[in-house]
């Protein structure tokens, strides 16, 4: 077939255009559907972050470190790196600090690094993490549990297939996130009934008989005075954070959690076990 020169110059022209468009339109489409805008969840850049980590070697806080602080990085935030929990007992850099990512799984905590870290979250820095790292960090110190909304108390089986289940939420946290399965620790965890739960697991019977059916909460949003408290239950390995569900939880998690300062107040508290 003869096509007039003319018209294959135009359609030439139009066979690149869609070449060179398609991709980009095609992530863009893609990033609309799944990923929280700028308005949705704040942005990490210029934003001061502490990103402290240590205690039980077995969770592998130095890789934990390395990936969410490369992330961090890539955001624009300012980060601070600590490996010593001593960090939370300067009060000056305390007050400055956005946000708190830690992973620090049954350490001990002085008294005077624990007054710093809650001093400053009820000020208004933000505080955000995983598994141990912040959900079984220090068992001896209540009102720090009282702060995070939870404690881990038992894994049953170890590590395990077991499904996450996405609360109904328009919380952009969640956003595009369904329904998933996942090979790990499933943490049973005792939990303030205040907490906004926006993911939960279901346990079976097949270690513990008395716990079968019970739904216990897998990330949860919450306040500590003025501070943003976020929780996701999953992070036991390095691996863990390769499904792509666990890695935007917690990123957009910590997104939320950071922008306590500026942004107003959520409110979601109802009492849960109110007669009328
Ligand atoms: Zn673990």
């Amino acid at each position: 077939m003869m096509i007039p020169y003319h018209l294959f110059k135009s359609l030439l022209f139009c066979f690149v255009i869609i070449a060179l468009l398609a991709p980009t339109a095609g992530a863009q489409v893609l990033k609309v559907e799944t990923a929280p805008s700028a308005a949705e969840l704040p942005s990490l850049a210029g934003r001061k972050v502490l990103l402290v980590y240590g205690g039980w070697p077995g969770h592998k806080p130095d890789a934990f470190a390395e990936r969410v602080g490369a992330w961090l990085n890539e955001q624009g935030a300012i980060l601070s790196v600590s490996d010593s929990l001593d960090v939370y007992t300067d009060e000056t850099f305390m007050a400055s600090v956005d946000l708190v990512v830690q992973y620090w799984t049954m350490g001990t905590i002085t008294k005077e690094q624990e007054a710093g870290l809650l001093k400053a979250v009820k000020n208004g820095t933000g505080i955000a993490g995983c598994h141990g790292g912040i959900g079984d960090s220090f068992r001896d110190n209540p009102e720090y549990q009282y702060m995070i909304g939870g404690q881990w108390v038992a894994h049953p089986g170890g590590e395990i297939d077991y499904q996450v289940k996405v609360v109904p939420t328009e919380d952009p946290v969640m956003k595009g996130i369904g329904d998933f399965d996942i090979h790990t620790e499933q943490y049973y965890m005792h939990v303030d009934p205040n907490v906004k739960v926006l993911a939960t697991t279901t346990f079976n019977g097949a270690v513990d008989s008395w716990i079968d059916s019970a739904v216990i909460p897998v990330v949860w949003k919450k306040y500590y005075g003025k501070g943003r408290v976020f929780y996701l239950s999953i992070g036991h390995s390095p691996e863990t954070f390769d499904v792509p569900e666990v890695w935007a939880m917690l990123t957009r998690g910590i997104r939320w959690a950071s922008g306590s300062k500026y942004l107003p107040r959520e409110e979601w508290m109802s009492p849960v076990y109110g007669a009328k």
